[in-house]
């Protein structure tokens, strides 16, 4: 299985690494070279994310712990993908992509879905994009999508080392496609043949509903191409970020985003 390459710790410090070292890189590098000009304070916008963010912690620290021992019990209950006895790098090169799969479909499900679009809006409702848009979700998304990784992931036979190598490769490149960094065309174009680049995402972020209902990829573009949401414009000038009314600035605000969802 894959912790006799990986180790559990390491991976864990890896991914924690990993997401706060491309977090604070690709902030930097927005300061120098943006893509799209913003008035907006930088901080202000950052503190809102990271409001949220620093919430959402309070849901995944305990989920984790509940994911963790529930794939260690199944391991004894339900073979999943190990009935396959394949070597532990394929397994979890399947596994990942079995998981990226997953994330394709639940991003889709919750533009598909009004009562799961309520909570995904508030990403959505963000006017300007840039890292710290990656870290901006609605509590009760992140609850609803871990309690329907637990059971889905056991039945795929993962381990929480598989979860870890997924987060470790997945989070940056969530990163990297938020960010507001003006990337050379070729470059990103480029990107876009494995990752859903900063292009792809910038579109998915267009008030246009046309536009939004695309490029629902988190780590890897393929599945928008196996699946017929890839979507892509090579001029993004007049490109408006956010959601219609959602995003007046009296409405970003912490109080105003988490009750949202619950009005009509
Ligand atoms: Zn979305
Ligand atoms: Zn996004």
């Amino acid at each position: 299985m894959a912790e006799t390459i990986f180790s559990i710790p390491d991976l864990r410090l890896c991914s924690y690494g990993t997401t706060i070292a491309a977090g604070v890189l690709l902030w930097i590098l927005e300061g120098f070279n943006p893509f799209f000009s913003t008035e907006k304070r930088r901080g202000a916008h950052a503190k809102l994310n990271l409001s949220l963010a620093a919430l959402n912690l309070l849901v995944l620290l305990p989920s984790g712990i509940l994911m963790a021992f529930m794939l260690e019990w199944s391991k004894n209950a339900w073979p999943g993908i190990r009935m396959l006895a394949l070597p532990p790098a394929l397994e979890a090169i399947l596994l990942i992509l079995c998981i990226d799969l997953w994330m394709y479909l639940w991003h889709r499900l919750n533009h598909e879905t009004p009562f799961l679009w309520r909570f995904h809006s508030v990403h959505h409702s963000d006017s300007t994009l840039d890292v710290t848009t990656s870290w901006r979700f609605h509590s009760m998304e992140i609850l609803i999508s871990e309690l329907l990784r637990i059971p889905l992931f056991m039945l795929m036979g993962a381990g929480i080392e598989h979860l870890l190598l997924y987060s470790l490769l997945m989070t940056p490149v969530i990163e990297f496609h938020h960010s507001n960094i003006a990337i050379a065309p070729a470059l990103d174009r480029l990107a876009r043949l494995i990752i859903p680049s900063p292009m792809m995402h910038r579109l998915h972020h267009s008030r246009e509903r046309s536009e939004r209902n695309s490029n629902y990829g988190s780590m890897l573009s393929l599945w928008d191409r196996l699946f017929g949401s890839f979507m892509m414009k090579e001029n993004l000038d007049d490109l408006r970020i956010g959601l219609d009314r959602e995003s007046d600035p009296d409405k970003q605000q912490l109080f105003a985003l988490l009750q949202r969802p619950f009005q009509p």
